[in-house]
């Protein structure tokens, strides 16, 4: 069984995979590298309070030389009951975006999810657990100069709350930041007739269900996998980097609430160090799999190598 790499020169693994009861989890890595500074996502970080958690942090979760945090973009998918279910949709390529990261780009993840032995045609359901950037990309690829839906069989499980924030003026302005992706990402699939809007606690089946996580977006979902004994939560962006284990206090620059991003993220914390579930947060550095600890008044993530089946290098 392979074990968490320490050493952040390792190639990265582009697949991981996992059995959680009769549940087939699959993480594929979109990109994975140095990307964001840490006093640009942290406002209210300092250089001390960084410099007091660089022993752990680097250097797998933060690159010294670059001076940035090593972040996954991945997109996930779980095979359950013979339904394939895809959860976020990474950047994308091809996409006009304002971040040069992200613009243009040519990752080329959807052949990394055929590598995972996932065909978009085989998609039943997709779920973006919140409507930002990162998250949505592949909903759509090109053809022919338009944008069209890249699982065409699929249901794409939206919330209300999310919709509608992302049409309101703080919505409009935050599209602004980083380029329109709504309209090529969103927009298509909705207009393709393809949008189920559900609860923010809509189950998916016996042993798979969305998770109401507002604050960094108000309408954000974790999802919940229990099968068999095994626990499990994919959870978005309520955590971007472990940092906010031990400083639950720090919110991103990106969240639409910072102190309810900040009150759902320590009731979280609190919630999966008594859960003992594996925690999978949409950005950490692959494998991303671990468990919540109390450590004195904060906590801590312990990466956790043992649930890992399989995971395949890729260049990422
Ligand atoms: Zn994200």
């Amino acid at each position: 069984m392979p074990t968490v790499a320490d050493d952040s020169s390792a190639p990265a693994a582009a697949i991981t995979q996992l059995q959680l009861g009769e549940v087939a989890l699959s993480c594929v890595v979109e990109s994975q590298g140095p990307l964001l500074d840490p006093f640009e996502l942290y406002p209210e970080a300092t250089p001390s309070l960084l410099e007091a958690h660089l022993h752990w942090l680097a250097p797998r979760f933060y690159d010294r030389a670059a001076g940035r945090f090593v972040i996954a973009i991945q997109g996930f998918v779980l095979q359950s009951g013979g339904k394939v279910i895809v959860v976020d949709t990474c950047v994308g390529d091809c996409k006009a975006r304002v971040r040069g990261e992200f613009n243009a780009a040519s990752w080329g993840w959807l052949a990394r999810l055929r590598a995972a032995g996932v065909r978009p045609e085989q998609v039943d359901y997709v779920v973006c657990s919140h409507f930002h950037v990162d998250h949505v990309g592949w909903n759509t690829r090109l053809e022919n100069g338009k944008w069209v839906p890249t699982f065409p069989n699929a249901r794409y499980l939206f919330t209300r709350e999310e919709w509608d924030y992302w049409w309101s003026e703080r919505g409009n302005w935050g599209r602004a930041r980083t380029g329109d992706y709504m309209d090529d990402s969103v927009l298509p699939i909705t207009e393709a007739g393809l949008a189920d809007f559900v609860a923010m606690d809509h189950r998916i089946d016996a042993a798979i269900a969305l998770e109401p996580a507002p604050g960094h977006t108000p309408g954000l979902v974790a999802v919940g996998i229990a099968s068999g004994t095994a626990r499990a939560v994919l959870a978005s962006d309520l955590l971007h980097t472990p940092l906010q284990c031990a400083c639950p206090q720090l919110s991103t620059r990106f969240c639409a609430d910072p102190a309810l991003s900040r009150a759902t993220r320590l009731a979280f914390l609190e919630r999966e160090a008594q859960s003992g579930r594996l925690v999978i947060p949409a950005h950490f550095p692959a494998p991303s799999a671990g468990v919540i600890e109390r450590a004195g008044d904060a906590y801590r993530f312990r990466p956790t190598a043992g649930a890992v089946l399989k995971a395949t290098p890729g260049g990422v």
